[in-house]
């Protein structure tokens, strides 16, 4: 009803952005299994109360602690871009809502997510496991390090923006897998930087799209 007029909107709205960023990104239309992942899951579910009725509008909203669920847009090109199959195992760093945990959770093998904010991290884990996601596993701890207990991974994604290409990132990348990350100021001008490692551990970066996402803030535990 409602809420399926909702997500309609959203797939169209997502399709439309595609078309209108295409010049960026070459995407003319993204694959129908990141629009099937996108369709499966109910954003609804990881958006605050008070922002209920937004939960479908292709926009970032609130989520408190001064972070934000992103965009549906780009959630859909950030997980286009990471080219992850049945078998990958993903590392994610700002869990957030874990509304990008779930997309990934549904097309791969496993997805490991960090989140600095421990409160955060605790929701969506519960929030995950209670829509029955079985493959992810949520760390509360700081994304600069990456999670070396499980690397190399296949895709790395970062949903928050970094000063810098963090080295643990990249060195926890296997030969041939992607980093997905935005990089740049803090509510200043950022790229989304899509990086592919080579076999001789060299680095292939491409530019895709200017961005605004949430700074990645620095770790002080550990
Ligand atoms: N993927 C999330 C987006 C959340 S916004 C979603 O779809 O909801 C970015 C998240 O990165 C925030 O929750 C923020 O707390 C987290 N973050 C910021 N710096 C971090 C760091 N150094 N390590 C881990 N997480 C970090």
């Amino acid at each position: 009803m409602a809420r399926e007029k909702g997500m309609e909107q959203m797939l169209e709205d997502i399709r439309l952005e595609t078309e209108l960023t295409r010049g960026y990104t070459g995407y003319k239309q993204f694959s129908d299994a990141v629009m099937s992942a996108m369709a499966g899951v109910p954003r609804h579910r990881f958006v605050p109360e008070a922002l209920q009725p937004f939960a479908y509008a292709n926009g970032p909203l609130s989520i408190g602690y001064g972070q934000t669920i992103s965009q549906p847009y780009i959630v859909a090109l950030m997980t286009e871009l990471l080219a992850v199959g049945t078998d990958s195992r993903v590392l994610e760093i700002g869990t957030g809502s874990g509304y990008q945990t779930a997309i990934l959770s549904r097309l791969v093998a496993r997805v490991y997510s960090m989140e600095r904010v421990e409160p955060l991290a605790k929701v969506a884990r519960e929030r995950l496991s209670s829509l029955g996601y079985d493959n992810i596993e949520i760390r509360s701890g700081d994304g600069y390090l990456g999670w070396p207990e499980h690397a190399p991974y296949d895709g790395i994604i970062v949903t928050a923006a970094a000063p810098y290409i963090p080295d643990a990132l990249t060195d926890q990348l296997r030969p041939g897998g992607r980093l997905v990350i935005p990089v740049g100021q803090s509510f200043g001008a950022q790229e989304l930087l899509l990086i592919e490692k080579g076999s001789g551990n060299e680095f292939n970066t491409r530019k895709i799209l200017p961005v605004a996402f949430v700074p990645l803030t620095p770790g002080t535990e550990e």
